[in-house]
């Protein structure tokens, strides 16, 4: 499903083209097999949850093993305070912050620097209306992974008006 935003140079869908409960469960043998080099990672509730600046061992042990086969890892987030530094520093990977998703501005920031083509990357986010969003316009894959944690009722409230969406997935 395409959903056009009303402008002919902005058409995108907000469906996921697979969805995982966490980011740990995508697995590097299927970022091989869908052709991925580049995997974007965004930060809120995708690889930590709202305010930590700690990262758990299960996704620490899961970056190490997407980098050991060979697939680069790169944060991309809105966040504008210290956490994707902090956590690019831990996981000894580049990242860039304030990227403005929606906005598919960041991730073609990121796609430039790694010198990657769309089609060779994929972003894994939590997110309908900022990852997803970004990831189509983007013209890169979009794994979709469940938000760790609701710290907020707006959290919530917008996880419920991305229920349609998350239940759909995008065929290619
Ligand atoms: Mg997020």
């Amino acid at each position: 499903m395409i959903l056009c935003a009303g402008c002919k140079d902005m058409r995108f869908s907000l469906l996921p083209e697979r969805k995982f409960d966490s980011v740990t469960d995508i697995e590097p043998e299927l970022l091989r097999a869908m052709g991925v080099e580049l995997l974007i990672l965004d930060v809120d509730n995708t690889i930590a949850p709202y305010k930590t600046l700690t990262l758990e061992k299960r996704v620490t042990d899961w970056a190490a093993r997407v980098k050991d086969a060979g697939i680069g890892l790169f944060i991309v987030s809105n966040n504008k305070g210290e956490r994707p530094e902090v956590f690019a520093s831990l996981l000894d990977i580049p990242f860039l912050k304030r990227a403005g998703k929606p906005s598919p501005r960041g991730v073609r920031r990121a796609l430039e620097l790694s010198g990657t083509p769309p089609e060779r990357a994929a972003l894994a986010g939590d997110q309908i209306y900022t990852d997803t969003v970004a990831a189509s316009l983007a013209g890169v894959h979009m794994l979709l992974v469940e938000p760790i944690r609701f710290t907020n009722i707006f959290l919530a409230i917008r996880y419920f008006f991305e229920l349609p969406f998350r239940r759909e997935r995008k065929h290619n």
